[in-house]
Order: C-alpha cells, then structure tokens, then sequence
C-alpha cells in the first residue's frame, strides 16, 4: 500500500512527489512516457520567478533527479483507470494508495484537418523546438495565436528562411512583448483571419492550402493551437467540465474523497508552470495533513 500514487511526472506531479517525498511518505510515481511533460518542449523558460533563464529539459531534469535523490519510486507504465477506493490499475500492475494525485497534463490540440495524422513526423510538427532544425533555410507555417504559436514562429525564425505564421483571427492570444518581437521579423509573414484547412503531400508535407482556396509552399506546418486534457480515462469516476478538465476546490479536491489533480488536468485560470508547481505543493499538502486526521 503506498500513502500516495501520482499519476503523471510533469512538473505538477514531479512537485508533489518533491513535497510528498519530504514528508517521508511511501510514493509511486507513475508516468506513460517520459519524464517532465509538456516543459521539455519549451525552448526557453524565462518566467518562472527566480530563474532568469533555463532550458524546459534543463529544467524538468532538475526537478526530476531533485524527487529522485529522495529515493521517490517512479515507474513508466500506463495508467488504465482508477477506482473511488484508490485502486491504480497500469498496463503492468494494480496498486493500492491512501490518496491518488491526477497531474496527467494536457497533450497537444489537433487541427483535425487531411492528411494532419498521415504527415506527422513528416512536416507536421507540433513541437517546434523538438523539430524546427530539420527545416533549415526551409520556408514553414506555424498556427496558432497563443503564446505558443508566436514562441515557435520566433524560434523558427532564427532557422528556417520563412515562416508564414497563419491565426484564424486579426488580434493574436499572446503576450503583447512576444507580438512586438515578431513585427520586428523581416522573416516573418502573417496570415490573419485565415484558417489551414489541407494539408498537401504523400510522403511529406509539399504545401497547406488556406481558406480553401490558397496554396502555400512550405516543407513544415507546426501546428500550436492550443492543449486538451488528457482526462478521458478518469471521466467516470472524476467530475469534468465540459472541456474534459477535472472540477477543483482551491485546496485541489476532487468530487472524491483522497483523489486530488494537479496541473494542467485541471480546471483553472492560468496553465502555466508557476501554477503547475504550486497545484502539485498544495496537493501532496492537503493528501498528507487529511490522511494523518
Ligand atoms: P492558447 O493560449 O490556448 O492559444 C491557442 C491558439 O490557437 C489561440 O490563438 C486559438 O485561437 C488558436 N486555435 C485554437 N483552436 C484552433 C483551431 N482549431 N484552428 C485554428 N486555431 C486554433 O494555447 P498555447 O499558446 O499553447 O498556450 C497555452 C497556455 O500556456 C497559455 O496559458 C499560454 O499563456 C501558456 N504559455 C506560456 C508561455 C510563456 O509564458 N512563455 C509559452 C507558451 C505557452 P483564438 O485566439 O482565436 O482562440
């Protein structure tokens, strides 16, 4: 019996595995894929207070090998369901816990538009630091008109010859320093009130059709339209909202008794990593102080 399972080793639930694991309590720590989540993507974290700048990797690593040096278990297996009684079943094994934390995260927003599923890996990228040296002097389209988007058409910018950075309205999402930095971009075209609805090529992407009716030659379509939680597996035992994100208290509860979320699973104002962590810190808080009253 462990005191609590975390499910997910993004920074939320790697945080409250930092916070659980110093109070002494028997964790697991169980994740699908790889450590870290969706920050490993980030080319630059600049906004995370008291640190001026560090890579997402860099960053994830840190707080990866900080849980592990205080010998938190952590298994790379594929949570299935869970139960009202805490039961954890993975693709491996059942486990049991005194409190169950959900810090599944969000996965990448699809544009559901043909041949997007066919080209992946083939000039449909949705992690353009992952991916973006492959286009080298290349021209590429980003979409998008969040924070994302314009970090990854900035990015881009510095590799590729072109990016045509393509948002389905006139006023972008984003922060207004990050708007500024892109009309300074000699490299950047933007496409507004505009929508990639094909994608073109057999074997890789050759070009994306806009509105319908405009072709665009480009080798890469990064597609940066936003995240969707990855609750699905909870839905019958959790309460979601109408989005698929996990209803919370403000101490993190869930409708059920010692199964707590943390993170972007949530449903919240901010998905940011300053309130990932402090969601994972007031999880493994309130699971410790209820299941020792
Ligand atoms: P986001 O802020 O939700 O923006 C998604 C963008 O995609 C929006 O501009 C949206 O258009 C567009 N979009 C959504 N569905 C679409 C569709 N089917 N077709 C075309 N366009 C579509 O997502 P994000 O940029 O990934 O950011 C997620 C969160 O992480 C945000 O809170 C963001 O601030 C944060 N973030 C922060 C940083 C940073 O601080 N450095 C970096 C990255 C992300 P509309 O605007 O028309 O809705």
């Amino acid at each position: 019996m462990y005191d609590i399972i975390i499910v997910g080793a993004g920074p939320a639930g790697l945080t409250a595995a930092l916070y659980a694991g110093r109070a002494n309590k028997k964790i697991l720590v169980l994740e699908a894929k790889a450590y870290g989540g969706q920050i490993v993507s980030a080319h630059e974290v600049s906004n995370y207070p008291g640190i001026q700048s560090i890579s997402g990797i860099d960053y994830a690593t840190n707080l990866y090998n900080q849980v592990i040096d205080l010998g938190v278990e952590v298994k790379f297996e594929t949570v299935l369901s869970i139960t009202d009684d805490r039961e954890v079943t993975t693709n491996k094994e059942k486990y049991q816990a005194k409190a169950i934390i959900l810090a599944t995260g969000a996965e990448n927003r699809k544009l559901r538009i043909e041949n997007e599923e066919e080209l992946v890996g083939k000039g449909v990228s949705y992690c353009a630091t992952c991916d973006g040296n492959f286009y080298k002097g290349k021209d590429v389209a980003v979409v998008g008109g969040g924070n994302s988007a314009l970090e990854d058409a900035l990015y881009l910018s510095d590799i590729v010859s072109k990016v045509y950075l393509i948002h389905r309205r006139d006023e972008f999402r984003g922060e207004a320093k990050l708007i500024s930095d892109i009309k300074k971009k000699e490299n950047i075209e933007l496409i507004l009130n505009s929508n990639v609805t094909k994608i073109n090529g057999t074997d890789k992407v050759e070009s994306i059709t806009v509105n319908n009716e405009k072709e665009i030659k480009v080798d890469g379509l990064f597609i940066a339209v936003g995240q969707e939680p990855k609750n699905i597996i909870f839905k019958d035992v959790i309460d979601v909202d109408d989005k698929g994100y996990i209803i919370a208290t403000d101490e993190v509860h869930t409708n059920k008794k010692g199964i707590y979320v943390a993170g972007d699973a949530r449903e919240k104002l901010l998905r940011q990593l300053t309130t990932a962590v402090s969601d994972g810190s007031i999880a493994a808080t309130v699971a410790i102080k209820e299941m020792e009253n």
